[in-house]
């Protein structure tokens, strides 16, 4: 049960509560009915109120007793900014001070949200703004779904699709990220099916696996940026823990369990991982897995000792994948212009980072 960290309220954070978990709260805490928990689960994730006096079908004094004992999570926006391309990234200021940065990304007939599961991140990718910025604190449920609710509430237009790919490394925050995306995907709610959900992860020890035994075949992304062994240490610090062959054994088990492709991210880093023999390398370690590669070009971040690799090095080391590789795109950089592309999320307010 998540409870408010102050210790002066100790309000249950209702909306980060899965609908199993709210039902046996509001009976055996609260003494309600069951049916209740159906009707607040849908005031608060589908009609996305606020206030327990906006439940109208609650009597009076339910609705107070709700409010002396919970409380239901909403962010304010503090900032927005617009893209040219009609990215727009958010930034929720918490409870405690925090900020932390979610994108909206049209892409017609899909709209996405890219979420953030923690203030900062301990992962410490190189190329990272958000990574460069340490890690402060994992986000609650609640916080994740706030978001969420933040983003739908500033558009007319539904939110199709989730991505997990903002400030943090998602497994690092499972429990939270696990009950996040039941109540997402929970048909009572806002219910963005699993399939639409992808969680993003730079591969951590038991953060694959954890995801394959969920029900829901969420989509699943490895933000790889490298299939040799030095080059990605490099990169990714935290590979240390999880070498490309435990990596590849996880992924694979991902893909047979689930029957779903994964995808591997690949950002391509100018005479770091953007030659022919981590070309090669790449094809060989992908060649054998159900996936799609979605290679994309590094943005600048301040300080990070690297570059925007030139078209001609890409051209050549997408020529080389081409033939060996199942599906490769190209991705289009979202929102670069306002830093909410990848790796570009950061703690200064100018962006979050896209694992
Ligand atoms: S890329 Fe993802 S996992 Fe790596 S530091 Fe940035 S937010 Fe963390």
């Amino acid at each position: 049960m998540q409870m408010d960290s102050g210790a002066k309220e100790q309000k249950v954070k209702i909306s980060g509560l899965t609908f199993p978990r709210l039902k046996e709260w509001v009976t055996s805490e609260l003494g309600m009915k069951p049916f209740r928990a159906q009707q607040l689960f849908s005031w608060i994730h589908l009609k996305r109120v606020h206030s327990f006096h906006q439940m109208t079908d609650i009597s009076l004094s339910a609705r107070n007793q709700l409010d002396l004992a919970c409380e239901i999570t909403a962010f304010e926006i503090c900032n927005t900014i617009a893209a040219d391309d009609g990215t727009v990234k958010y930034s929720f200021r918490l409870e405690d001070g925090e900020v932390i940065e979610s994108v909206l990304i049209p892409d017609p007939p899909r709209l996405t949200a890219c979420l953030s599961t923690q203030a900062g991140c301990r992962c410490g990718c190189t190329f990272c703004q958000t990574g460069r910025g340490g890690f402060r604190r994992n986000l609650r449920t609640d916080e994740i779904v706030a978001q969420l609710y933040g983003l739908q509430n500033s558009t007319d237009d539904r939110i199709s699709n989730v991505v997990f790919m903002g400030m943090g490394e998602p497994m690092d925050n499972f429990p939270a990220l696990s009950d996040a995306l039941s109540i997402i995907s929970d048909d009572r709610g806002i219910c963005i099916g699993a399939r639409k959900i992808t969680v993003s992860t730079v591969g951590i020890p038991g953060g694959i696996e954890k995801l394959t035994q969920l029900d829901g075949q969420y989509g699943l992304a490895v933000s790889l940026h490298s299939a040799v062994e030095s080059t990605r240490l490099k990169l990714v610090p935290v590979s240390k823990a999880l070498p490309l062959r435990e990596l590849k054994r996880d992924m694979m088990n991902y893909v047979n369990r689930k029957g779903r492709r994964i995808t591997l991210e690949y950002c391509l880093i100018a005479g770091i991982n953007d030659t022919l023999e981590e070309a090669s390398a790449l094809a060989e370690f992908a060649g054998d897995i159900e996936c799609k590669i979605n290679l994309l070009i590094y943005n600048p971040v301040e300080g990070a000792p690297y570059r925007r690799p030139d078209s001609e090095s890409v051209n050549r080391f997408m020529q080389h994948l081409y033939p060996r590789c199942q599906a490769v795109i190209l991705r289009r950089s979202r929102g670069s212009d306002i830093a909410a592309a990848c790796g570009q999320l950061g703690p200064s307010g100018r962006s979050t980072s896209l694992n």
